[in-house]
């Protein structure tokens, strides 16, 4: 365990949950400033590997395409991975990771190897109406990641990143009939998971249907208020 002033500094581990289109990314960005943790993002590392042509990137990117899950096996032995580097040792935050039962229970095991657990679990919940009018609308920065909306928070110059200049581009999942698909299998897939992390009473609930400053107020308050 890290020591803080002669003090030991407990990891803190968060995990982000909500449907695709909540605004994970873009709090968890926000967030980060804040916390200095890892963002460990599973959308982020299966388009890293796909953009590098790995086995696994092009493996994943059938799933994804259909804007289904790819398999557990797959998933999780990616992300153990990715939290067994050092920069994890203090803790991270989780976004789009676990999504399936199975990959909660692998990562209490993944965690607990090590003495270590999950502290909290914002889930930010937007009606799914609001959710496919975001997606449909949404537009990434290739070089930053930053996210832009066309209504909600478009770039100075359409089609262009302020931060650097790069060429927006749309997300192929961020389709229509996509989106449709994955808000389906977020509620048949991911929401068990509210009830699993309800049960254990480290679930707080952040109305993701208000202004981006309010949401990221709402969630520094639940991951502070939480000790572990
Ligand atoms: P995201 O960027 O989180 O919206 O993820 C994009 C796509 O990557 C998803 O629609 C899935 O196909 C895949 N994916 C990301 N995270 C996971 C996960 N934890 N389990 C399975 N598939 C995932």
């Amino acid at each position: 365990m890290e020591e803080k002033q002669g003090k030991p500094v407990e990891p803190k581990y968060v995990v982000l949950l909500g449907p695709p289109g909540a605004g994970k990314g873009t709090q968890a960005a926000r967030l980060r400033e804040n916390m200095d943790l890892p963002h460990i993002a599973s959308g982020d590392l299966f388009r890293e590997h796909l953009k590098n042509k790995t086995d696994l990137g092009l493996k994943a990117n059938a799933f994804m395409e259909r804007g289904e899950l790819v398999p557990d096996d797959v998933t999780i032995a990616m992300v153990v991975d990715r939290l067994s580097r050092p920069d994890c040792v203090r803790g991270a935050l989780l976004d789009g990771f676990p999504r399936t039962i199975a990959q909660a229970e692998a990562l209490d095991r993944a965690l607990a190897g090590d003495g270590r657990k999950i502290g909290v679990v914002p889930c930010i919940t937007v009606p799914d109406e609001v959710l496919v009018e975001r997606l449909s609308d949404r537009w990434l920065c290739p070089i930053c990641g930053e996210l832009y909306h066309v209504l909600f928070s478009p770039p100075r110059q359409p089609g262009v990143c302020d931060n650097d200049g790069g060429e927006l581009y749309q997300r192929d999942d961020d389709k229509p009939e996509t989106v449709r698909n994955r808000l389906a299998v977020y509620w048949e897939q991911t929401s068990p998971l509210i009830d699993h992390y309800t049960r254990r009473g480290i679930l707080v609930e952040i109305n993701g249907d208000q202004p981006i400053d309010m949401v990221q107020a709402d969630l520094r308050a639940a991951v502070a208020g939480n000790p572990g």
